[in-house]
């Protein structure tokens, strides 16, 4: 067949096996696996794997705006985020899309779409952030869900969802019945709060006394009750980086029951421990949950290896050094968040798979396959298939490259994994079917990433189900 683009003589890796074929790119959509195949252009992917392009479901990116009160500061928009996401190998991102101060989630939706239509260089999905469930904005959850936003995010760290169940679980209700997946962050909002002040009260709670302000119970119990709520309602959840031994242990014994509840971790708990948050810049490893101990380490790479993780997630939400490094900040005050778009799938492939703790095809599914069907994008993504989109990384496994934040693509200017050495990166990355990565270089250009409407998660009730009791 005669196409527009072959990747030749590498191993095409998918959830399913691996395989030595060339793959043949036309219109945008991969249209021969093997077999004959010419082209205009051809990849050389001798010595390297063909994976399917990354899938990354949970990005934090703003708006070029100056930073108002009450608005995220990200220092990363859609333009920026793009290129770290090509340079690692990422070519669908979902960003959680929050509502400023008076704004629906609707309205939050409509502003992102039109940001990201103008800068995104990588395609992308937004999750629509209840962040007030109020009788209005839970109104709105059908109509965005029949307009291929099928998901929802909530914060249960926040005091508001406690204070507010009563609107919360009906909430949840109405996101399965949808067809939404229910993304939650799972740290009781009551539990943290009181870490937090007997540290300060103690007159500790600086950043490095994070880990404790956040303890794994108070994560285990936000699971527990995530849990029963899935239970209650029916609704399948989905939690978003999920940190400690004791929650993954709540959400392997619920998947037990059958239970539609998903879980994601981050990268950060699969490549450091607490105790760096004791070193005198600390602070550049804040997020929440926080850091764990090695039990907890090893416990999440059994959970990747053992299909009780489905997937990874960057939780990319960028912030300067200087920021992040403040020392005014205490445990309550600490600016959350880490750059890692342009980090995760290479650190995932030479920490996980060059050493054996996961499989190619685990990689493949954990960071491409699982994501695309939990979210309703497969299999126009997340695989390599005829008719799929031609998003794909060649990926060299002896490309070695030590981790300095300063030359990478997030305007954090930094990286948590500053000084390590990495090996696997991609030598070419195709995002439907344009060579947007080659050289080291990104030569994708702002705007042409293309928003896709999703399909209902497949772990929904149907629309006349009565939820699992
Ligand atoms: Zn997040």
């Amino acid at each position: 067949m005669d196409c527009d683009l072959v990747i030749r003589g590498g191993t095409v890796v998918t959830p399913d096996g691996a395989g030595d074929y060339d793959v043949g790119v036309a219109g945008g959509r991969i249209v021969q696996l093997g077999g004959d195949l010419t082209a205009r252009r051809t990849l050389d992917a001798s010595g390297a794997v063909v994976l399917p392009g990354g899938i990354d479901m949970h990005v934090h990116l703003s708006l070029p705006s100056p930073p108002v009160p009450g608005r995220p500061a990200w220092v990363d928009d859609f333009g920026s985020g793009s290129l770290a996401a090509i340079a690692g190998g990422i070519t669908t991102i979902g960003n959680m899309t929050t509502p400023w101060p008076g704004q629906s989630p609707a309205e939050a939706i409509a502003r992102d779409l039109a940001a990201a239509r103008a800068a995104a260089a990588v395609d992308y999905v937004l999750h629509p952030v209840l962040a007030d469930p109020s009788p209005a904005a839970v109104a709105e959850l059908p109509g965005l869900a029949a307009a291929g936003h099928t998901s929802v995010k909530l914060f249960m760290v926040d005091p508001e969802f406690e204070e507010r169940i009563e609107e919360v679980i009906p909430a949840i209700r109405a996101a399965g019945r949808a067809g939404m997946l229910t993304l939650l962050h799972c740290e009781d909002s009551a539990l943290v709060r009181y870490a937090g002040a007997e540290l300060l009260a103690g007159g500790r709670g600086t950043v490095s006394d994070w880990a404790e302000s956040r303890p794994d119970l108070a994560e285990r119990a936000a699971v527990e009750r995530a849990v029963a709520i899935c239970a209650a309602t029916g609704s399948p959840i989905y939690i978003v980086h999920l940190s400690s031994a004791a929650a993954l242990d709540s959400a392997r014994r619920a998947r037990a029951r059958g239970l539609p509840v998903f879980v994601e971790t981050r990268p950060l708990y699969l490549h450091l421990t607490s105790e760096v948050l004791a070193e005198p810049d600390g602070g550049k490893y804040i997020g929440s949950p926080p850091l764990r101990e090695p039990a907890d380490q090893a416990a999440l790479w059994s959970g990747l290896a053992d299909e009780s993780v489905h997937t990874v997630g960057s939780d990319h939400a960028p912030w300067t050094l200087a920021a992040k490094t403040d020392p005014e900040q205490t445990v309550v005050t600490a600016r959350q968040g880490v750059p890692d778009l342009e980090t995760m799938l290479p650190m995932l492939f030479s920490a996980g798979v060059r050493t054996g703790r996961i499989s190619l095809a685990r990689f493949a599914a954990l960071t491409a396959a699982n994501p695309a069907r939990l979210f309703g994008l497969f299999p126009r993504k997340g695989t390599i298939a005829v008719g799929s989109d031609a998003d794909l990384i060649v990926l060299d496994p002896k490309r070695r490259r030590v981790i300095d934040g300063a030359a990478m693509r997030s305007r954090a200017g930094y990286s948590p994994y500053d000084g390590a050495e990495v090996f696997g990166w991609p030598r070419f990355t195709v995002s439907r079917g344009e060579v947007v990565l080659e050289d080291g270089e990104v030569t994708a250009s702002p705007g042409r990433g293309q928003w896709l409407r999703r399909d209902r998660t497949p772990a929904a009730p149907g629309p006349d189900q009565e939820g699992a009791r």
